[in-house]
């Protein structure tokens, strides 16, 4: 019995390497959907935007995706205003596996903090959780606080037929999580995990 559990297991290893090899030229492509821009600053602290923390570990991410399994396509390059249509627009012509919509959170109460993830209840639930857990696992293991995934209606993730995430970075009125966000070191390392979750 032990011996055809072995053989059983065998196959299906050499049945998951063999379907990895099949497509190895298969990126993932990933739309990064760096949020507001132009007038629309989003949340602000005192020195720095919403728009441009978003842009700034865009960037990040596009550089650090040379070379590795995944494809980075960013929505916006530059402090450009898109409006939700217009993304969502642009969106369903790039037909990707996967949406990430960057965000930096705000709340009245300074004590709420880190990262945190929204998703959609469409047909690519499944996938969208799967990411979302794959990116707060990522994030945890550096020990950045995370919160909950939940699911929400935003625009974006409700218009396209794709999965796609919601991911807030941190909270802009919490001093631990601002200290992160407003830093070259910070925003290079969320990149980091947001890559590390993505491609494996
Ligand atoms: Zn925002």
């Amino acid at each position: 019995m032990k011996k055809i559990a072995f053989i059983f297991s065998l196959c299906l290893m050499f049945s998951f390497a063999y379907a990895g090899e099949c497509n190895p030229d298969k990126k993932l492509r990933i739309v990064i959907d760096a949020g507001h821009g132009g007038a629309d600053n989003g949340s602000g602290a005192e020195l720095v935007t919403e728009k441009e923390i978003v842009m700034d570990v865009s960037k990040q991410l596009k550089d650090l995706a040379v070379n590795r399994n995944i494809e980075i396509i960013l929505l916006r390059e530059s402090d450009e205003y898109l409006s939700l249509s217009e993304r969502v627009e642009k969106i369903k012509t790039l037909k990707p596996d996967l949406v990430i919509s960057l965000h930096a959170n705000y709340s009245n109460n300074e004590e709420d903090r880190g990262v945190e993830v929204f998703v959609n209840k469409n047909d690519h639930l499944m996938k969208s959780t799967y990411y979302a857990t794959k990116l707060l696992e990522s994030f945890a293991q550096k020990d950045f606080k995370v919160r909950p995934v939940k699911a929400a209606g935003f625009f974006i993730l409700e218009n396209i037929d794709c999965p796609a995430v919601m991911l807030e970075l941190g909270f802009l009125s919490n001093k631990e999580d601002l200290s992160y966000l407003n830093s070259e070191f910070g925003k290079k390392f969320l990149a980091k995990q947001i890559v590390a979750s993505l491609d494996f």
